[in-house]
């Protein structure tokens, strides 16, 4: 937690493939009912005499049968091993086979435009799945079946083909696939790009969350993004045994700095400090800026005594920091105060105990180390290791 980094929130690699599952499912659905929507054609063929009942039970145990298998691939997870889980290429290439049946067998020539007609339909549920190749090799096996048709027909059952009315049907048949396919094609070029941009949002997304998150100036966490870290301390604690602990530290002196040496060298010893205790913090430990020269670094599972080493430490790392740049030998101390975090109270009222003890720190000498008394005592007590026998509230 120390670094900052993107808190944007995306589903994990199982999640996803279950969400896409379910939408898979959804689809054959949909498949489905437009099967049966061609079914009742087919019945009504039947009704007029057309067909025969064995021609009509085949279709619907015909596409029955594709879309159990279809289902099934989905349900065990097979789909996945594919190069397109979805299968829309293979469901859309199946789904001519059961109308291509039915007009094998149509006494009525004419009807069998009516089945062309409805052949178009699965083309457009791969207007939002299919590349412009997959769909020239769609549009080329629709058209070849439709030719083998005709070939059979031509074979076995020469009188219900009308040449003229044929040839008419074929030629608007291929010329509809065309169009279909070009515009397929334009559609899947739109898909591209606006996945293209999905992908530039989603980072740009991820950018301003970090932004949202992390001090300019310093690259550690803002203010913001503390109390956020504070607040779920808070919520995690009252669920659960343990404590946490907030550390505040306040550059000594710092005014006289920016007065001596300049607001630039200032900026520069403030990101020094910050790298510097980023460096050597626990991964579940949060560093941020808590406004000018102050900082707060909340020490989760950590009680009072744990974090008075800690800070101990972080006030020793910075005590050593040397900055060439700005004179030789120049250095710079923090004070912090720290407090741990009680059940019975607000994260308001820790970081004002945190904070009084910072205020001792300062009283007493600053570049040290005061721990804040728990809530019961503080009314009474001064922070320990103080001199100060009743610290005031400085404003945060
Ligand atoms: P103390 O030891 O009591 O903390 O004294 P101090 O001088 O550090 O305290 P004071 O609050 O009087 O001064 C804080 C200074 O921090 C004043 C302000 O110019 C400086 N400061 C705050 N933010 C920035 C910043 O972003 N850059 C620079 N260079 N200086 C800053
Ligand atoms: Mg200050
Ligand atoms: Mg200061």
């Amino acid at each position: 937690m120390n670094q900052p980094t993107s808190t944007a929130t995306s589903p994990s690699p199982a999640e996803a493939t279950e969400r896409d599952q379910k939408l898979r499912l959804r689809r054959l659905g949909m498949s489905f009912g437009s099967y049966m929507v061609t079914f009742s054609i087919v019945v009504y063929c039947w009704l007029q005499g057309m067909i025969s009942l064995g021609v009509t039970t085949g279709f619907l145990v015909f596409a029955s049968l594709i879309n159990a298998t279809f289902w099934w691939l989905i349900r065990t997870g097979q789909n996945l091993k594919f190069s397109d889980p979805s299968m829309t290429s293979a469901q859309m290439i199946v789904s001519l086979l059961p109308p291509i049946w039915v007009m094998a067998f149509l006494d009525a020539g004419q009807a069998r435009a009516i089945f062309l007609l409805i052949a178009v339909v699965p083309m457009l549920f791969g207007i939002l799945a299919l590349t412009t190749r997959q769909f020239i090799v769609v549009g080329v096996w629709f058209f070849a079946l439709y030719g083998l048709l005709h070939l059979v027909l031509w074979a076995y059952r020469p009188e219900v083909l009308n040449s003229e009315l044929d040839i008419l049907q074929t030629v608007a048949f291929a010329l509809v696939m065309a169009e279909i396919t070009i515009i397929g094609g334009f559609i899947s070029g739109l898909r591209g790009k606006l996945h293209q941009r999905n992908l530039e949002l989603g980072k740009a997304m991820e950018q301003i969350q970090e932004l949202v998150n992390v001090d300019a100036l310093t690259g550690v966490y803002n203010r913001r993004r503390l109390f956020e870290v504070i607040t779920e301390e808070c919520n995690r604690y009252s669920r659960m045994p343990g404590s946490f602990s907030l550390c505040l530290m306040d550059i000594d002196h710092f005014k006289e700095v920016n007065d001596t040496y300049g607001h630039q060298a200032g900026d520069a010893i403030l990101q020094a400090v910050a790298r510097s205790v980023s460096d050597g913090l626990r991964a579940i430990d949060c560093f941020g800026r808590y406004g000018g020269e102050e900082f707060l670094l909340v020490l989760p599972q950590t009680p009072l005594e744990g974090a008075r080493i800690k800070a101990e430490r972080v006030r020793e790392a910075i005590e050593a920091l040397t900055f060439p740049d700005i004179a030789e030998g120049f250095r710079v101390t923090v004070s912090i105060g720290v407090a741990e975090y009680h059940r019975e109270e607000s994260t308001d009222d820790t970081l004002l105990r945190a904070d009084q003890a910072l205020y001792a720190a300062k009283d007493d000498g600053r570049n040290n180390v005061k721990l804040a008394p728990a809530p019961a005592e503080a009314s009474e007590e001064a922070p320990q290791n103080s001199s100060l026998s009743a610290p005031s509230v400085r404003p945060v």
